[in-house]
Parts: structure tokens; sequence; C-alpha cells
């Protein structure tokens, strides 16, 4: 094997679990990290709840890269962009024309949260959270204001829903679709969801779509296509994320969704891999921390020597929103089956199965979230 060193692209969740699986099966072999930005340890899952875990945005970065370097044995070079792969001399380019050899690489690239097309004065002032930097930019917007606009009502709209309205800010959730975590759970689950922040006082408003963002007074006003207008003091861009892909596609590195790699998490090029929200492993592109865990071991043994498949088990994702307790393990999007909902006051269970009586989903909400240690053994797995 190479003695270059392994040259990881990205800080985030991803590239440094990859380092810690690395340090548990190598102490010497030379790893280097690249990232555009600080390269501080965070959970990047905190920043959607920290208001109500009363977390600031220093205290959410519980390393920096200096204490990072000095743990996990690695150079780290912050605030370094990577430009262009040449895979025929592994060697990287980056921004300020340095040219650096790898021996083996791995893009933790993360993934880019989507931009709306929109119109009107007031689209520049639109904030999104996808990295601490943004999150205190946030913060700072929303220090000392009331009101807060979200777009989009997927699990990151919710859970800043359940967060801003749990610390007595005043919440509009606006979505093109007709209920909350639309992708996620059945009719009866996001109805349930709507209940419950309806109760803390969020408040939703479906089947609307959202043509542009006007500043009005020291305001920003966020106009429907059916002319409804809602005032607020901030815009929060809450709408999707799209993996990083243009470097590698740049490179000649196959793209589809994600960065494409196989079962070893590599790409169709020798000692290149990818995982974390960048990659499409197996045709899979699974945005959560679970696969980065699964991934990081069995790239870490492939990377020491000891080649690796990664298995996903079934991996359901716990949402944060407080108020209504929620775990789903949405059905794959090819399964073929239906929902089985018992719904009541306290929660709902809604099981996906086949013709068979198969598990092959779920969405747990309230007082039915305490099945899911019994449920998630039914599952199937993610990736065998
Ligand atoms: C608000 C929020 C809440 C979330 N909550 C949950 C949750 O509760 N549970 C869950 O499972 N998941 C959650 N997620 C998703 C989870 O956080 C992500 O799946 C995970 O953090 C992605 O890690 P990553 O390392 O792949 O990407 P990132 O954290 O985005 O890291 C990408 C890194 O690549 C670097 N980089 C990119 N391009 C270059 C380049 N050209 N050169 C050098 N460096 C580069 C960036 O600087 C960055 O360091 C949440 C996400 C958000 C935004």
């Amino acid at each position: 094997m190479s003695q270059d060193p392994v040259v990881i692209v990205g800080s985030g969740l991803a590239g440094y679990a990859v380092v810690r699986e690395l340090r548990k099966l190598d102490n010497e072999l030379p790893v280097i990290m690249l990232s555009t930005d600080h390269a501080g340890f965070y959970s990047k899952p905190m920043l959607s709840n920290a208001l109500t875990t009363g977390k600031t945005p220093e205290s959410i970065v519980t390393a920096d890269a200096n204490k990072m370097m000095e743990q996990q044995k690695v150079t780290i070079r912050p605030h370094t962009c990577v430009t262009a792969i040449d895979s025929s001399s592994k060697t990287l380019l980056l921004e300020d024309g340095e040219k650096l050899v790898y021996g083996q690489l791995v893009l933790a690239l993360g993934a880019d949260q989507v931009h709306l097309q929109l119109q009107g004065d007031g689209v520049s002032e639109i904030l999104s959270v996808n990295d601490v930097d943004d999150y205190r930019r946030f913060r700072d917007a929303i220090s000392g204001k009331k009101s807060v606009s979200i777009i989009g009502a997927g699990l990151i709209g919710c859970e800043f829903a359940n967060d801003l309205a749990g610390v007595g800010h005043q919440v509009h959730v606006v979505d093109i679709s007709t209920q909350p975590l639309g992708r996620l759970l059945p009719p009866a689950g996001g109805e349930f969801m709507r209940q419950k922040l309806e109760a803390l006082g969020v408040n939703f408003h479906f089947n609307a779509i959202t043509k542009s963002v006007e500043r009005s007074d020291g305001s920003l006003d966020l106009v429907l296509e059916n002319g409804e207008r809602i005032t607020s003091d901030v815009v929060l861009s809450a709408v999707g994320l799209r993996p990083r892909t243009k470097l590698a596609q740049e490179s000649g590195i196959q793209v589809n969704r994600g960065v494409v790699v196989n079962r070893h998490l590599q790409t169709q090029l020798d000692d290149v891999y990818a995982l974390g929200d960048c990659a499409e492993v197996e045709g899979k592109v699974l945005p959560f921390v679970m696969p980065i865990t699964h991934a990081a071991r069995a790239l870490a043994a492939t990377l020491t020597g000891n080649s690796t498949p990664v298995h996903y088990p079934a991996m359901p994702v716990m949402v944060k929103t407080p108020i209504c307790p929620t775990v789903v393990s949405p059905p794959d999007a090819k399964a073929s089956g239906e929902w089985q909902v018992e719904a009541n006051e306290e929660g709902v269970k809604a099981l996906f199965q086949d013709a068979d009586g198969n598990l092959l989903g779920f969405a747990l909400l309230g007082s039915a979230t305490k099945e899911k240690i019994a449920l998630i053994k039914q599952l199937p797995a993610v990736l065998p």
C-alpha cells in the first residue's frame, strides 16, 4: 500500500468519523484533513434544537481544529478548498494553486442547501442553516426579534419550528404540501404532528407556494401565490439538501444524485472513496448520521488494508420535535405495500407492510414511540 497520506476532504461528521475509526485501527498512517470551513468538531443535529437545549454556536463546537489535530494525530488544514482532483497523478489542486499528493482519497463533502428561485428585494436576506457558521448568522438575526417564517415543513423545518416556538418566538411555517413531514409520515402522522406544533403556537400554511420575499418596514413579507402575505422579522429556508457533487463531477468521478460509490464506498476510480451527505451508496442517498457511522467503520477497515463492504441495518430517524416525539423509518421508495394506522389522542402507530404482512417501514408518534425497539427488530436491513 502507498506511503502517501490518506487525504480526507471535509471536516463534518463523515470526515471526522473516518478519522476516529482509522485511528482505532492504525495510529501511524499519515492522514491529512482539508476543509473549506474552520474544521472544528461539532454535532450538526444539535443546531436545530439548540435554543431549547440552551446551546450556543460556541458551545456546540466541542473541539477546534488544533485540538482535533492533537487528539487524533492527523494534520488538519482549515479554510483550504480543494478545486480539482487529478486521479492519474493522484494529486489534489488547492484553491491557492498548491498541489497535494494523496495515497487514498476520501470525499466527505456534504450537501448544499437547496435555494428556491424566488423574486423580491428580500431574497438576499433569506437564511438557511446547514453548518455552525450559518447557525451563528441565524442566531444573530433572531436575537431580539419576535417572529420567524420558515419555508419548508420537512424534518429540519419542523425541528426549527419546535425549537423557536419553544422559546417564545412567533413561528410561521409555509409548505407546498398538505402536511408536515410529507415525505416521512402518512397523513394521520402528519395531522398529529400538525396539532402538536400548533398547540405550541406554530402557524402552518399548507398548499402554499412561496412566490417572493419583499422588504417591508424593517420586516420581511413572504408573498404566497394566492396573494397572502406573511410578515416576520426573519425568513429561514429549509427546503432540502442536494449532495455536493461538483468537485467530483468536474474531476471525472461518476456522479448521479450523489457521488456514486459501491458497497466499499469506492468510486469508479482506484483509491478514491466517498461517504456522508455527498455520497450515493448503491443508489441510496441517506443524509443522516447513522449511515455515516456504519460507512466510516467499513471505510476505515478498507483504508487500512482490510477491504470491507458496508452493511446498513434498519436506521430509524428520531425527529427532534420534543412537543411531539417521533421516530420514522420510511419504507424504501420502491417498496410496495400499505400503511396500517392506529391513531388516538396519545399517539399514532403507522406500520408500512407488504402483502404478506412483513414490516417495511414505520412512523411512530407520541405514546407509540415506546414500541420502537420491538419494531426496529422486525425491519429489513437497508443494505443487508
Ligand atoms: C439542522 C440539521 C439537523 C439535523 N438533524 C439530524 C438528526 O437529528 N439526525 C440525523 O441523523 N441527521 C441529522 N441531520 C443530518 C446530519 O447532520 C448530516 O447527515 C451530517 O452532519 C452530514 O455530515 P457530512 O460530513 O457528510 O457533511 P458536512 O457536515 O456538510 O461536511 C462537509 C464538509 O466538507 C467540506 N467541503 C466541502 N467541499 C469542500 C472542498 N471542495 N474542499 C474542502 N472542503 C470541502 C465542508 O467545509 C465541510 O467541512 C441534520 C442536518 C441539519 C442541517
